[in-house]
């Protein structure tokens, strides 16, 4: 399923390391414009432990029950989610990444490090630290390695929530998303796209 009508071919592959709302919401943004998409992930997200009254937009929801929707709203739109698999090795730069799990080998041209504290794949790929002991990302959430972005706690000493996380994987992929296309990227749809898609169970 896709709403997004962009003419550009996207034929650029992306590997997204954690799937939690960072991971998934750059896989969603990622694998709904064109990318095709992988995640890998070994469910130990901190939603499990949570229960969101600050996410905007919705009211209260348990944090493993935002997970599950988050999964399907990703799997809906065709992305690759590989749950329970552990990603244990990330090599290349910018020409092309090699990731390792104990089940298979997979390349992509893009890798999102989504693994929530946890910066030992950012340190194996020796991208850049600052001074905190974070990775060093740009406002799109770019490292110093050419084609890898990091993302939620892993680049910030405190601002730890969900609503952040998920603008980290959003923005992360709509910088790969631009870099393919050569001009900034929108993912905009607006109430006809929902009609295309949904018919006649658009909300009113
Ligand atoms: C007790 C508690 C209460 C909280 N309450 C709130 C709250 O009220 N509101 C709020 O906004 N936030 C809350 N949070 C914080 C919120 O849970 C985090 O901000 C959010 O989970 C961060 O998302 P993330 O995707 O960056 O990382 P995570 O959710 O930690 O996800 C990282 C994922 O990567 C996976 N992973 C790690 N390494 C690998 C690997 N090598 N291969 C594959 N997968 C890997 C992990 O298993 C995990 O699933 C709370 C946290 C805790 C602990």
């Amino acid at each position: 399923m896709s709403t997004t009508e962009d003419e550009t071919e996207m034929d650029a592959t992306v590997i997204v390391v954690g799937g939690g709302p960072a991971g998934l919401s750059a896989a969603l943004f990622a694998q709904k414009n064109g990318l095709e998409t992988t995640v890998f992930d070994t469910d130990e997200t901190w939603m499990h432990k949570a229960h969101l009254f600050n996410y905007l937009g919705i009211g209260s929801v348990g944090g493993s029950e935002f997970m599950a929707t988050a999964r399907q709203q990703v799997d809906d739109f065709g992305t690759d989610r590989r749950q329970g698999e552990e990603v244990t090795s990330v090599e290349g730069d910018g020409d092309g990444f090699v990731v390792e799990t104990d089940d298979g080998t997979y390349e992509a041209d893009y890798v999102i490090l989504a693994t929530g504290a946890n910066r030992d794949l950012a340190a194996d790929l020796e991208c850049a630290f600052t001074d905190e002991d974070l990775v060093d990302v740009d406002v799109d959430m770019e490292t110093s390695v050419d084609g890898v972005y990091a993302t939620g706690a892993m680049v910030r000493p405190e601002e730890w929530q969900a609503a952040i996380a998920v603008g980290d994987g959003a923005a992360a992929a709509l910088n790969i998303l631009s870099s393919e296309k050569g001009e900034y990227y929108h993912d905009f749809d607006v109430p006809a796209d929902a009609a295309r898609v949904f018919g006649e169970h658009v909300a009113e």
